[in-house]
């Protein structure tokens, strides 16, 4: 499985709870502390980032 993740980074405060909880560490975290998406083939969209994310700035879409 593979998932399209976006962040919004108008959003994003870079607390870094997406970086933390995602079960599968799909985040990095910048210099900044802001994510990136460093291993978009190991999420399972499991959607926790999302549910998470304080800012709503995480998108997270299966694909085929
Ligand atoms: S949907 Fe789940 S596996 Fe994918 S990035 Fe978010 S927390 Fe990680
Ligand atoms: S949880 Fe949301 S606000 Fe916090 S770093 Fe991740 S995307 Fe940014």
């Amino acid at each position: 499985m593979s998932s399209q993740i976006t962040i919004n980074r108008k959003w994003c405060k870079s607390c870094g709870i997406c970086v933390a909880f995602c079960p599968k560490k799909v985040f990095d975290a910048d210099r900044d502390g802001a994510p990136v998406v460093a291993r978009p083939q190991d999420c399972v969209a499991c959607t926790l980032c999302v549910m998470r994310c304080p800012d709503f700035a995480l998108k997270v879409e299966k694909e085929a």
